[in-house]
């Protein structure tokens, strides 16, 4: 990824920026220090709501084979400069989920999970001849004492009919259902995937809407119309790289109002390319509006060339929510901050409905 290399950062802003922006960083850094951190609601904070960290290549391992060192850690401190403040490491099978849980306890106040399966996996339910056992051991993930404060929604669930040669759609469709009965049981939000389903999607959802307290449509492409039905179903929307490929999915995506916007990755994948309509955000000037914000710089190798403390080309990892953030911000025309005020807002009412956000 070579996303946040020169064109995207103190080059290309006016000039005469460059040495106030150092002294807001500074003074922003002598802040942090001294002042708890609920008092500096302009600090950018970027939560990232979907980041598949349980993936064998933040280990280092593609394809089975190690191709370079595990920098789990320094992925993680990359993030971390970046702005990150929440990671919420999405489970897509009963085995990630787990997996995910014990992850993110390792990382208390910074890793989050969800518990689920995701429609592409859904055949687990029956693969081992037993859906409600499946069922009885997702629910006693979520309620598992390793869990709390960690897990903070079911999913990701939904339907996904791109891909049925993985699992056909009346079982994807039944086992959606019922995942259903564990949000309903458990009181938590769903982080959901929707991807070429007509109506079926917005169908199951209204019916059963009133039994959830909320949910995220994560990694939106839908049309215009396919936005307003979800949000007359009083959902939020997460955005990533693959929900603003096209002109097209950026003009949906401008059209999601403020308060029902959520960003993510979808780390390792879903980057944003050169090819994306997205791209060309990323090199725009940053607005006066934005000097308390610079996005942290990067260098990128590929994996065969791996460095310590760079990131690897190709693997898409949560630092990267700076330019998700970015990018919807210029193509918005709001200030960055004011973007992630929100955004974090929005966030915690579904996720982290504990925090004080005065
Ligand atoms: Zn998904």
């Amino acid at each position: 990824m070579k996303l946040i290399g020169k064109a995207g950062t103190k080059e290309s802003r006016a000039p005469g920026s460059k040495a106030m922006s150092h002294m807001t960083t500074l003074t922003a850094t002598v802040r942090c220090l001294t002042i708890p951190s609920f008092s500096f609601d302009h600090h950018v904070r970027i939560p990232d709501i979907g980041a598949n960290l349980t993936d064998p290549v933040f280990r280092g391992r593609y394809r089975g084979k190690q191709g370079h060192p595990d920098d789990f850690d320094q992925m993680l401190e990359r993030a971390k400069r970046a702005n990150v403040s929440d990671i919420i490491v999405t489970g897509g099978s009963l085995t990630e989920s787990r997996e995910a849980v014990k992850l993110a306890g390792n990382y208390p106040g910074f890793l989050y999970c969800t518990v689920g399966c995701h429609p592409t996996r859904c055949l687990e339910f029956e693969q081992r001849g037993d859906p409600d056992q499946y069922y009885a051991d997702l629910l006693a993930t979520v309620n598992a004492d390793a869990a709390r404060g960690v897990v903070v929604a079911v999913g990701e669930c939904g339907l996904d009919y791109d891909r049925l040669q993985f699992c056909p759609k009346e079982v994807q469709l039944k086992y959606f259902e019922k995942q259903f009965d564990l949000a309903e049981r458990t009181g938590l939000p769903m982080f959901l995937h929707n991807r070429n389903t007509g109506s079926d999607f917005v169908d199951l959802m209204r019916r059963n809407r009133p039994r959830v307290s909320n949910g995220v449509v994560h990694s939106f492409t839908g049309t215009l119309a396919e936005l307003r039905e979800l949000l007359a179903l009083d959902l939020y929307i997460g955005i990533n790289g693959c929900s603003m490929k096209t002109a097209d999915n950026i003009e949906v995506m401008r059209a999601v109002p403020i308060d029902r916007l959520m960003l993510e990755t979808d780390a390792p994948w879903c980057d944003i390319r050169p090819t994306h309509a997205s791209y060309p955000y990323l090199t725009r000037p940053l607005g006066p509006d934005a000097e308390d914000w610079e996005p942290a710089t990067f260098e990128s190798k590929k994996k065969e060339r791996f460095v310590d403390g760079a990131m690897v080309k190709g693997r898409n990892e949560p630092c990267t929510m700076q330019d998700v953030l970015r990018v919807v911000a210029a193509a918005r025309q709001i200030p960055v901050a004011e973007l992630a005020g929100q955004v974090y807002r929005n966030t915690c009412r579904v996720f982290f409905p504990k925090r004080n956000l005065d």
